[in-house]
């Protein structure tokens, strides 16, 4: 028997592996998917979130504990466990060393990238790097590993100690278990009976993408909750949504299908109007809303139009944008109503108030007299090439997950499991009750990956006591 059971095989799972293994526990972990796919959304990341009270490596300038909090408060509105949020910005100021030693690298911020080489530590090669990276260093360290292993249930003792879990009708049994087996943003059924119907007979679910895996189903998470009574943090609906390009594919599009050019133009829906502010905020402060945004609209579809202005001034995605030389032809080539397509936009340039353009800070281009107003960067589309981006709603993670505390021990029926412990987007709803600032999904999995792994190495030597059994492969 292994004295710790890892559940999931990306960040949050792989964090909390090689913490319990360097504190002397044999850990077992079950990745769901086969190996080429192992590793979950952490594969599509790129970048942490870090508190920094001074320039380190590739961080610019600060970026102190007390903004970085106000900055996750202000994107919840509130909805965040104080204590858990601060836990999880203090790590994010000591946790790097440990990534390198473990072989992740970071890079600075390609120019383009969201304007964020001051808050944020890019890993080189992305999430899949970092991902490769854990993997090796676990498999070093004498981690096992199992691929094509979805625990389907787990057993729970009377008095809600971990006992095994459930591979089919294999019973794997260990010490202490961690779940970091992520949302369940994957699973079709689910997101749509969230999201129900809508007031015009629609299921908008049925037209939202995965940007991510397609093995965070939920699975576990569902268990926990129906099964074994576990408390529960966040709402059904609340999740990273961006608007990211209608044709990408249903699961793992990745970070190449967001559509990242929406303050540089307007947005319109399939009525061919506009229908929000899209210069409200900084973009990667307002990226993450526009999802939601696009899954309110009719047929949850919207398109991002842009003038040639536009060029070169945004990370251009995966997909070519549909172009046009006129405004009239680009709405006939979107199948839009051309005349109210028209109407908009004589509009909204007749609105736009003449000032200084600057991408870089909260300009004064805006316009007057129009609703819904564009707040900044408004200048006129009206230069020749046109395009426009067809957007949908893409869910990058859900965040009802499983309450927890500073211990990251699973509470059930009021009472934190002594040896049952989870991590990453099974709990992040616990700092993220909505919204969302860039790169705090990873500042999150690898707090409390790390939290769990000692915990529950901890909790598998407790284990050991109680039944009077020889500790092994202890250090
Ligand atoms: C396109 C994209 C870009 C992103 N970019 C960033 C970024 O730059 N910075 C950032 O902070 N966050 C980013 N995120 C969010 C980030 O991916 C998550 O917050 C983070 O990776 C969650 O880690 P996790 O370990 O909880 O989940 P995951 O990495 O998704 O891992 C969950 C694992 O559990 C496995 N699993 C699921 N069910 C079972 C089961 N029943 N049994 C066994 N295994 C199971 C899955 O196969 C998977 O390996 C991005 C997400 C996406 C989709």
């Amino acid at each position: 028997m292994h004295d710790v059971l890892i559940i999931g095989g990306g960040n949050a799972a792989l964090c909390a592996a090689l913490m319990a293994r360097e504190a002397g526990a044999s850990v077992l972990l079950l990745e769901a998917s086969a190996r080429a796919w192992r590793g979950g959304n952490s594969t599509h990341t790129r970048n942490l979130r870090c508190m920094h009270d001074a320039p380190q490596d590739v961080l610019l300038e600060s970026y102190p504990e007390e903004e970085y909090w106000q900055d996750l408060l202000k994107v919840t509105g509130g909805q965040t466990n104080e204590h858990l949020a601060r836990l999880v910005i203090r790590e994010s100021s000591t946790c790097r060393g440990w990534m390198r030693r473990h072989g992740v690298r970071f890079q600075p911020p390609l120019s383009g990238a969201l304007h964020v080489a001051r808050t944020n530590a890019f890993f080189m090669g992305g999430g899949k790097a970092l991902v490769n990276a854990y993997y090796r260093s676990a498999v070093a360290l004498g981690v096992d590993i199992r691929y094509e292993s979805p625990v389907d249930r787990i057993e729970l003792a009377a008095d809600g100690r971990f006992a095994a879990a459930y591979v089919g009708d294999e019973r794997i049994a260990a010490k202490a278990c961690v779940l970091a087996a992520g949302g369940f943003e994957s699973n079709l059924d689910w997101l749509r009976a969230a999201w129900g119907q809508n007031e015009r007979g629609e299921w908008p679910a049925d037209n939202f993408l995965i940007r991510g895996t397609r093995f965070n189903q939920g699975v576990l998470l569902r268990h926990l909750l129906d099964e074994h009574g576990a408390e529960r943090i966040g709402e059904p609906t609340q999740a990273h949504m961006v608007a990211i390009d209608a044709r990408a594919p249903l699961y793992d599009g990745g970070i190449c299908t967001r559509i990242d050019c929406v303050s540089l133009g307007i947005v319109v829906n399939q009525r061919a109007e506009r229908f929000y502010d899209e210069g409200e905020d900084f973009w990667p402060k307002r990226y993450a809303i526009w999802g939601r945004l696009v899954a309110l609209q009719p047929g949850q579809t919207a398109w991002s139009v842009i003038d040639a202005k536009a060029a070169g001034r945004f990370m251009p995605p995966v997909f070519a944008g549909i172009r046009a030389d006129s405004l009239p032809e680009l709405a006939r080539r979107l199948e839009l109503d051309e005349a109210v397509f028209m109407r908009t936009l004589t509009d909204y340039n007749r609105a736009c108030v003449p000032g200084t353009f600057d991408h870089t800070r909260l300009d004064d281009c805006h316009t007057q007299g129009l609703t819904p107003a564009k707040t900044h960067w408004a200048l006129p589309i009206d230069t020749p090439p046109f395009h426009a981006y067809p957007v949908r709603p893409g869910i990058t993670f859900t965040y009802l997950g499983l309450l927890t505390d500073d211990t990251a021990a699973v509470r059930l029926g009021g009472t934190p499991s002594a040896n049952l412990f989870v991590a990453g987007e099974m709990m992040a709803g616990n700092v993220l009750g909505k919204g969302y600032t860039a790169g705090v999904g990873m500042s999150i999995g690898t707090a409390f990956g790390r939290i769990a792994g000692v915990n529950a190495a901890r909790a598998a030597r407790n284990e050991e006591a109680a039944h009077g059994l020889e500790p092994e492969n202890l250090d």
